[in-house]
């Protein structure tokens, strides 16, 4: 008989920027993380920012720290796909090394709030997955928020209230999962990720495999 295994071709395919949004306290950083450790062609696109380094966190892995000047002189020099001043900080994606990664067929993880999501389908509409997470009530949002440390009713309140205006961004969004157990959400989050990599579209190798087919 015969050998039926690895009968599927791995076609070639252009990649895909993979956008995802949520209120804070929704869960993104799990799924985002759970994401990257579950599938290889997946890489995080590194943002630049003014904001301070934060304890832990490492230039050229979690951010590009920049100072003021040097974001604005990338910004007169188009060097960004979308930028955004958030909370005083200014944040920007970095247009260099993702043309040519998405030709190449690799796919970028997006960690970037509504602002950001929407310039980024302006400029590369067709190539962009747009996901917002939704925590299951405010309640449970509350809970998430004001369980993390020692904070003030009055800091929980401010951070109840950006939470409140980043969800209602949630109808600019291709796709909208509700975060109630994280690993159905992370199931979810990868079938549909999953799902527009199948897109015709997308797979750029099809027309040369289906003349094959027919030949
Ligand atoms: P944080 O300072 O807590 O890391 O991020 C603050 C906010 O900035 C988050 O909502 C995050 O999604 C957003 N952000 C991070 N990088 C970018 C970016 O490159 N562009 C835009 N528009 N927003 C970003």
């Amino acid at each position: 008989m015969a050998d039926t295994t690895n009968l599927t071709p791995s076609l070639a395919r252009r990649g895909l920027m993979f956008v995802l949004s949520s209120p804070s306290g929704a869960g993104k950083t799990t799924i985002s993380r759970k994401l990257l450790a579950a599938e290889d062609n997946l890489r995080m696109s590194v943002s630049v920012t003014t904001r301070p380094i934060r304890p832990g966190e490492v230039d050229g892995k979690d951010y590009h720290f920049v100072t003021r000047a040097r974001f604005d002189a990338m910004v007169a020099d188009d060097a960004f796909l979308e930028w955004a001043e958030v909370f005083g900080n200014c944040y920007g994606t970095p247009r260099a090394q993702i043309a040519d990664g998405l030709a190449a067929g690799q796919d970028y993880l997006f960690d970037i709030d509504w602002q950001g999501t929407q310039q980024l389908y302006q400029r590369a509409g067709v190539d962009v997955v747009r996901v917002f997470l939704l925590p299951p009530s405010i309640a449970e949002l509350e809970h998430r928020l004001s369980s993390r440390g020692t904070d003030s009713a009055e800091v929980i309140a401010g951070r109840m209230a950006r939470a409140r205006s980043e969800i209602s961004h949630w109808d600019g969004y291709d796709y909208v999962v509700v975060n109630d157990a994280i690993e159905a959400c992370f199931g979810k989050v990868r079938t549909i990720l999953e799902a527009e990599r199948l897109k015709r579209a997308r797979q750029t190798g099809l027309l040369e495999f289906v003349r094959g087919l027919m030949r």
